[in-house]
């Protein structure tokens, strides 16, 4: 349950998917943006591609209302369009039929929103480089990407591909998303660069990353054969960027690819560009903020050690390009998809280097950072996401699935099957509860409801009564009935399965001193009477 929240008419407008929306299925976007980093402003358009989902005359595409819509083409003609707060509707002068592939063009300019505190406060970010060179960059999850593009701003629907013309000063470059195809001369001082995208891409991953860079290139030999890999960073980094990006690259793309299935986009290519904020998912084009470090910016998240063995940044951004850019959530709700595998992910990184218990310790190390606040599950329709604990506490629901499915390689095959069913898809919570469900033979159903839908964790209650042990749950989930490990101390762990009313349970010996569950691989609340 949520706590009662209010919603305003902008976060509708945002987060709803009404038949202004749905009746287009976007294609293609040409985006083509100049950068004024001295005014600060933007200016350029984007071609929309789509295919008519069924008769429309009318559609919405977002814009923030800070930029200004110039003018919108199509067919040689402009179309009319009116703005309620960060929505265009636009009017088409006459009925676009289902079925039909058509396209408009959206000319805008103005200065966009400055990212405060990217990458969490979106916008974006200009900065400076320490030799005082211009360093822009882009980060817009959440807050969404029409803060500076124009663009059907909802997760659910994403372009087959995608062409970025940005045009910088020069003497810089830009580093967007994909491969770059041209770098030509835009006159006034001015170079294009034409980066294009052969995948399908989320609006947020679009990035703008300008600088003053140096690039080498790589190749790493994967799964589906030769994957290149591109490095951009500062000049003045490059040395460490190496040594750095050596040690975390490879070894994190092997295991991914063998927990997850292979890299989702070969066509694209996997980069590293430096920016001056810590980091953020872009989609083959992973922004890279953490400074050449070990660690989240230095630190343990897990407290643990094993947090210290590798680049935070570098481990968790690449794992959303399997969970978050290859299985992207339909509704920020389910933001908890991205979050809480890729916070898993980190540990299965550190299973590959050290072995499955150094990974289970550090997914239990992150339970201090747990706050049990709201949710990890936030609401749909209103663009919201759940709590923080969409993180430690997914990372740990999902480390507790794989003991309760206790069969590695039938987890391993699920992880990579989600991957492969979903590929280049967007979904929903259920669309992966009820895989998990199909193929572990286990409905789990009411472990994720309880742990997705409601901020306390379930405790179970144990009481002994004249050499028997009973058992119940006590949680929010009517009839919640997750399996759990129970032994008597120095004995093997055997599974019990309870349910919310209290029943006998099989453990020979068991006494209220020598009772033990798997409080390592189980999050949950203990109540001995
Ligand atoms: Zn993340």
């Amino acid at each position: 349950m949520a706590d009662k929240e209010t919603f305003t008419r902008a976060d509708s407008l945002r987060g709803n998917l009404t038949d202004l929306r749905t009746c287009y299925d976007i294609r293609y976007y040409h985006l083509d943006v100049k950068l004024d980093i001295g005014k600060k402003f933007i200016s350029g358009s984007n071609v929309f591609e789509f295919t008519a989902t069924r008769d429309f005359n009318r559609l919405q595409f977002d814009l923030f209302d800070n930029l200004k819509v110039e003018k919108i083409e199509y067919n040689g003609t402009e179309l009319q369009f009116t703005r309620e707060f960060n929505a265009v509707f636009v009017s088409f002068p006459n009925t676009v039929k289902q079925g039909q592939r058509d396209r408009f063009k959206v000319f805008y300019s103005g200065k966009p929103v400055e990212a405060k505190n990217a990458p969490w406060d979106g916008g974006v970010m200009f900065s400076k480089d320490d030799s005082g060179k211009p360093w822009v960059a882009t980060a817009c999850q959440g807050v969404g990407a029409s803060i500076w593009w124009p663009n059907k701003d909802h997760q659910s629907d994403e372009v087959d591909s995608m062409l970025i013309s940005v045009t910088v000063p020069e003497g810089l470059q830009d580093v967007s998303n994909g491969r770059l195809r041209k770098v030509s001369p835009a006159g006034n001082g001015y170079t294009r660069y034409d980066w294009f995208v052969a995948n399908p891409i989320n609006n947020y991953c679009v990035s703008l990353n300008i600088g003053d860079y140096d690039h080498w290139g790589e190749a790493f030999d994967g799964e589906k054969g030769k994957l290149d890999l591109d490095f951009w960073v500062l000049k003045a980094n490059r040395k460490k960027a190496e040594k750095q990006f050596a040690a975390n690259v490879k070894p994190m793309l092997k295991a991914f690819e063998y927990w997850f299935g292979p890299y989702p986009f070969y066509e694209d290519g996997y980069k590293l560009v430096e920016t001056p904020h810590l980091g953020m998912e872009h989609q083959s084009a992973v922004a890279y903020g953490n400074k050449f470090q070990n660690g989240y910016m230095g630190r343990d998240l897990s407290g643990t050690g094993w947090g210290l063995k590798w680049d935070f940044i570098v481990v968790h951004e690449s794992g959303h390009e399997w969970f978050g850019n290859n299985i992207t959530s339909k509704d920020l709700a389910d933001m908890w998809i991205h979050e809480s595998f890729t916070n898993y992910s980190e540990s299965l990184f550190i299973e590959s280097l050290y072995g499955k218990k150094a990974g289970q310790e550090y997914v239990h190390g992150t339970r201090g950072a747990i706050l049990n606040d709201k949710p990890v599950q936030g609401i749909y329709n209103v663009n919201k996401e759940g709590s923080g604990d969409m993180y430690y506490k997914g990372g740990n629901l999902l480390n507790m699935i794989r003991t309760i499915i206790n069969d590695d390689t039938k987890w391993r095959h699920i992880l990579r099957g989600l991957n492969k069913t979903f590929y280049h898809r967007t979904v929903d919570a259920t669309d992966i509860i009820s895989y998990i469900n199909g193929q572990s033979g286990i409905d789990l159903s009411k472990v994720f409801g309880q742990y997705l839908k409601f901020k306390n964790i379930p405790t179970l209650e144990v009481k002994f009564e004249k050499g028997k042990t009973f058992c119940r749950w006590i949680a929010d989930v009517d009839d919640f009935d997750m399996p759990v490990r129970l032994r008597v101390k120095g004995g093997e762990y055997q599974f019990v399965k309870p349910s919310t009313s209290f029943a006998e349970i099989a453990l020979p010996g068991a006494t209220k001193e020598n009772f033990e569950v798997d409080s390592f691989n189980y999050y949950i609340g203990l109540l001995l009477e």
